[in-house]
């Protein structure tokens, strides 16, 4: 069975038809790469996965727990089957989004601690681990605005794994970091990868998307109108859409 299936989820805002309709699902350990220009609904896409927005009509299923969004389902919906999914899934936004009033730590244990409930010395502990595994060991004690943006992205990665989540979702993780942080932020999820976690991950790095996922996705206008296998996609992209995006990315 998928890990993630979304099926058909619609999404306008006042009557604007941002997401017409968007259909596909990941296995278990798949990285997706989500392409598309600005304006395509790729960060709506990804705040209706977890449910950041909620969806107008469609489904989302991730494994047996599946969630209906039309119009007599979504009224029942309860805040317990939304916690549960959302507890399944880890965000990364674009703008890093730590609290600027908390410790590097203070960030990364206040939700196990206060959602989850779990013990606060263990909580440490594995916050520790996850900060060395992203190259911040040393940062524990610092500020938020004492950190670089590629410090701080990563930082909002291990905050984001603290709640050990089955599917990552990264939203333009790279795109408001300095060139020269880049790479180490991109290498931080490509060990994430390798270690077999289920990612989506909107991006405009190429390079990146090509290395790391295994298949890809092109929004444009709130239509997938390409989806496959990265090297089959990026050596022989069916539409002249794709084709012109791509073309326009690698100049
Ligand atoms: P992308 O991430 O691909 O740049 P977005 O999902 O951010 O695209 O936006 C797609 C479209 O939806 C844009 O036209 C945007 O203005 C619109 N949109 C997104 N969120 C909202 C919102 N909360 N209210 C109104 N319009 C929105
Ligand atoms: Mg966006």
């Amino acid at each position: 069975m998928n890990k993630l299936q979304v099926t058909n989820i619609h999404k306008s805002f006042h009557d604007h038809d941002v997401l017409k309709g968007v259909s596909f699902s990941a296995d278990k350990g798949e990285v997706l790469a989500l392409m598309g220009s600005s304006g395509s609904g790729k960060s709506t896409l990804l705040r209706c996965i977890n449910l950041l927005t909620v969806p107008d009509d469609g489904s989302i299923q991730i494994d047996e727990q599946k969630i209906l969004f039309n119009a007599a389902e979504r009224s029942t919906l309860s805040n317990s089957q939304i916690a549960r999914l959302r507890k399944k899934i880890g965000m990364v936004f674009q703008q890093f989004n730590l609290w600027a009033h908390m410790t590097v730590l203070e960030n990364l244990i206040e939700a196990p601690i206060h959602v989850l409930k779990q013990n606060k010395q263990q909580t440490i502990e594995q916050a520790k681990i996850l900060l060395q595994k992203v190259g911040l060991s040393d940062k524990l004690n610092k500020y938020p605005v004492q950190l670089s943006g590629g410090q701080q992205q990563r930082a909002a990665i291990a905050r984001a794994l603290m709640m050990k989540p089955e599917i990552m979702l990264f939203d333009e993780p790279t795109s408001a970091l300095d060139p020269e942080m880049v790479g180490e932020v991109l290498s931080v999820m490509q060990q994430l990868a390798t270690e077999g976690m289920t990612m989506i991950i909107s991006t405009h790095e190429l390079g990146f998307a090509r290395r790391v996922a295994n298949r890809c996705i092109f929004l444009n206008e709130g239509m997938i109108i390409e989806q496959g296998a990265t090297q089959d996609m990026f050596a022989n992209p069916q539409t002249a859409r794709f084709r012109k995006f791509l073309e326009a990315m690698q100049h």
